[in-house]
């Protein structure tokens, strides 16, 4: 990615690339890159990647990787996107998938193969001087661009002739009114907002009007230093993002006023705001430029991170963890030592539990083997009740799956039985069974009974819900549940 000439990293990146004086005759400029995703054709990718490959391959590509298997890896996924919408799964036919792991970096490379053929493009039609110009004053963040324009507008129309010819899925729209902000008034950018000041290009923090500001609430069950962090990070961002020192002051006191509201405690606001303030803003610009770039090329190993998953009532496991590898250390050779740091890994929030859906829809299906539970078992993703009600299986189970609810239907009068069962579904039913010839007033379960009066023993069963563990009392929480839900009729006494 580093190799791609116009690409930015961040907001921070943009600040310490951007140029900071502006003459008479300055245009700051927009543009967004059309649905970016969806445009990126198999095709155009595989060019892309591939150009890259062949220039930086043995730099930057591990060597256990070949060009083949990176080009087919970008094939194979590009030919199998699915999603699901609704109940119906669907497979993208174009471009390259939203959401997925490898789209950025497949959009940066593409564009910017592109943005390679636009500079010489450029450099033929409109000359070197003006071309150099281009190259100096134009960046982009993804499908984001920003470009500061001193030369005539003529020329600034054979540019954006130039950026939508290239390809004709990749299309640069451009913000229409250029007088709009030239001079007067900001332009937002990123994280940022852009204006001209004496002849100064200046910055001053930028939020969407959408924006809820939904930071992390102080109570929320986080380890504790996440919570702690969060306003200094914050604080920190405004010192290095804000020039002038009247509007760091304005955007101080609104980070106050928001995380006031989150809960956060006084002392700790406060705190984040005098320790930001320490700081000078060029520091703050060009020390993450000293992170970054390490992070990109170490070639020494890191610390080993000992990942668990927070929970706020588990044990500090952090000293015990030091003094063992402290010990191990001790019998290694020096220079060989190891460290481990602890790390957390966050806990699921309710809303990735409420939210997850699995990809294949879960089904009730026979064993195969023709076993005798075969012609009983119901299959399919989901059974009508009597009532209307319906019931949707959450698992995929056959004859022989353990540890389920289900529910029975007798043909007789359609009529339903909920039952659990921690042993195999079919063995359940040998029981079930049997026990149906019992007097009514003797039997366990009076639904087998009714099963055999009313139905003359046919019936069907349809398992729909496993429970996470395998344990009989959660398993009766989860039927009491559904029968509560679902009310089935033979369900309890039935015979006196
Ligand atoms: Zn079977
Ligand atoms: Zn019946």
């Amino acid at each position: 990615m580093s190799k791609v000439k116009y690409r930015l990293k961040d907001t921070y990146d943009f600040l310490r690339k951007c140029p900071e004086t502006s003459e008479d005759d300055t245009y700051l400029i927009t543009a967004d890159i059309t649905a970016l995703y969806t445009n990126i054709t198999t095709e155009k990718g595989l060019e892309a990647v591939s150009y890259y490959i062949d220039r930086y391959g043995d730099e930057l590509l591990p060597k256990r990787f070949t060009k083949e298997f990176v080009l087919d890896l970008f094939t194979f996924c590009q030919n199998n996107l699915y999603f699901k919408f609704k109940d119906t799964v669907f497979r993208q036919i174009s471009g390259t998938g939203m959401g997925r792991i490898y789209a950025p970096a497949a959009a940066d490379l593409k564009v910017g193969y592109q943005e390679i053929q636009v500079d010489l493009i450029i450099e033929n039609r409109l000359g070197q001087e003006v071309a150099n110009h281009f190259m100096n004053n134009y960046f982009r963040f993804l499908d984001d661009v920003f470009m500061i324009w001193r030369k005539s507008l003529p020329e600034f129309a054979v540019i954006i002739e130039v950026l939508n010819s290239v390809d004709p899925n990749i299309v640069f729209t451009f913000e229409s009114n250029l007088e709009l902000n030239r001079q007067s008034g900001g332009i937002p950018f990123l994280d940022v907002e852009v204006y001209i000041k004496n002849h100064q290009i200046l910055f001053d923090l930028f939020s969407k009007v959408t924006d809820t500001f939904n930071y992390l609430p102080f109570g929320s069950s986080h380890p504790r230093h996440c919570a702690r962090n969060i306003p200094y990070c914050l604080a920190r961002r405004i010192v290095a993002f804000v020039s002038e020192s009247s509007n760091v002051n304005k955007r101080m006191s609104e980070h106050a006023v928001r995380l006031t509201k989150k809960g956060y405690p006084r002392g700790i606001i406060d705190d984040s705001i005098r320790r930001a303030r320490l700081l000078s803003r060029h520091a703050l610009l060009n020390s993450s430029r000293q992170n970054n770039s390490e992070s990109e090329n170490n070639t020494s190993p890191g610390p080993v991170y000992f990942v668990s998953t927070y929970n706020p009532r588990a044990k500090n496991l952090s000293p015990q963890i030091t003094s063992i590898v402290d010990n191990l250390n001790l019998s290694l050779p020096a220079g060989k030592s190891v460290a481990v740091k602890p790390s957390y890994r966050k806990s699921p929030s309710l809303k990735n539990q409420l939210m997850f859906r699995p990809l294949t829809l879960a089904k009730v299906q026979k064993c195969g083997k023709d076993c005798t539970f075969c012609s009983y078992i119901k299959t399919g993703s989901s059974i009508k009740l009597k009532n209307g009600l319906q019931v949707r299986t959450n698992g995929n189970f056959e004859c022989s799956s353990r540890n389920l609810i289900y529910i029975a239907t007798c043909t007789g009068c359609s009529e339903s039985y909920i039952g659990e069962t921690g042993d195999q579904l079919l063995t359940r039913w040998t029981v079930h069974r049997q026990q149906s010839k019992l007097q009514p007033t003797q039997a366990p379960v009076q639904a087998d009974v009714h099963f055999r009066l009313c139905g003359k023993n046919k019936y069907y069963v349809f398992p729909f819900y496993q429970p996470r563990r395998n344990n009989i009392f959660l398993r009766r929480r989860y039927e009491e549940l559904f029968i509560t839900k679902f009310q089935p009729q033979l369900n309890g006494k039935l015979y006196n």
